[in-house]
């Protein structure tokens, strides 16, 4: 249903990004896969799924904590009808402590690479009266946690922007919501679990449950294909008017 449309995902080699690349190619957008690195393996996964939906995917590398070269990546794309901001980093210390270059370069690729890359992607999609933001934000988007001061501010940041971005488009066919996920086992938090078992002296199961989704209360993870259907969801028709909003996919953290 997604046919003819062009999705341009930041951050889509691994995890959730790759997850929802997946889920727009099968309902038939074309696809521009980005990280920072440009390697023949970036550029097989984008072959890969071009094979299997038969869609045009194209990998372009772009590093998003640099401004120029987040417009520059969507000027690379030819436009897009549909943008997802979803490139993201963390890093865990306490206030004091935290590197200010690892608190600059967190704002930069979490929070201010979905203001250049809307920036870039807004004036086309003005023009054909269709458009689709949606930025990964999280429940760190809505409630916080301790040591992770630079990732909560940017994803406060980021659903803020997604408001402002949404009423300045408002009635223009052109809609930005902000998803915010839970815990979500991608590669990322996948290599955790090893370290928290030793950590901890729990098995797999144990650590799961009772270390990592302490405050998720379904005490399961979502899943990449969980947050690819839902932004599929917000591309479709049914969501013509749901904008400047928040979708939680976090088995009820933020309900607590
Ligand atoms: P991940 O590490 O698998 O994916 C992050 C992606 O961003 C990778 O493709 C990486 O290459 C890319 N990236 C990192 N720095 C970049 C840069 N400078 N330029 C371009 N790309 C860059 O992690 P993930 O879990 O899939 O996270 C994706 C997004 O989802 C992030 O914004 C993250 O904050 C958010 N999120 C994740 C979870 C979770 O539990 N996994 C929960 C809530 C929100």
């Amino acid at each position: 249903e997604l046919s003819g449309k062009r999705a341009v995902v930041t951050g889509s080699n691994s995890g959730i990004g790759l997850g929802v690349a997946e889920a727009l190619a099968a309902a038939g957008a074309s696809v521009v896969l980005n990280s920072f690195t440009d390697r023949p393996e970036d550029h097989a996964l984008a072959a890969d799924l071009s094979a299997r939906h038969g869609v045009e995917v194209r990998y372009i590398a772009a590093d998003m904590s640099d401004g120029a070269a987040c417009r520059a990546l969507v000027a690379a794309a030819g436009g897009c009808d549909i943008l997802v901001n979803n490139a993201g980093i963390q890093h865990v210390a306490p206030i004091e402590d935290f590197p200010p270059a690892m608190w600059d370069r967190i704002i930069a690729i979490n929070l201010s690479s979905a203001f250049h890359t809307t920036a870039a992607a807004l004036p086309g999609m003005k023009a054909k009266g269709w458009g689709r933001v949606v930025n990964i934000a999280s429940a760190h988007g809505l409630t916080a946690s301790p040591f992770k001061s630079a990732y909560i501010a940017a994803k406060h940041g980021v659903v803020g922007f997604t408001k402002t971005t949404a009423l300045e488009v408002a009635g223009m066919g052109i809609t930005a919501n902000a998803i915010c996920p839970g815990y979500v086992l991608t590669p990322l938090v996948e290599a955790q679990i090893p370290d928290q078992m030793k950590v901890h002296g729990m098995d797999r199961e144990r650590v799961i449950r009772e270390v990592m989704l302490l405050r998720q209360p379904s005490r399961q993870f979502a899943t990449v294909e969980q947050i690819g259907g839902t932004t599929v969801y917000l591309c479709s028709p049914s969501a013509d008017q749901v904008t400047g909003t928040t979708i939680s996919v976090d088995g009820g953290w933020t309900a607590l």
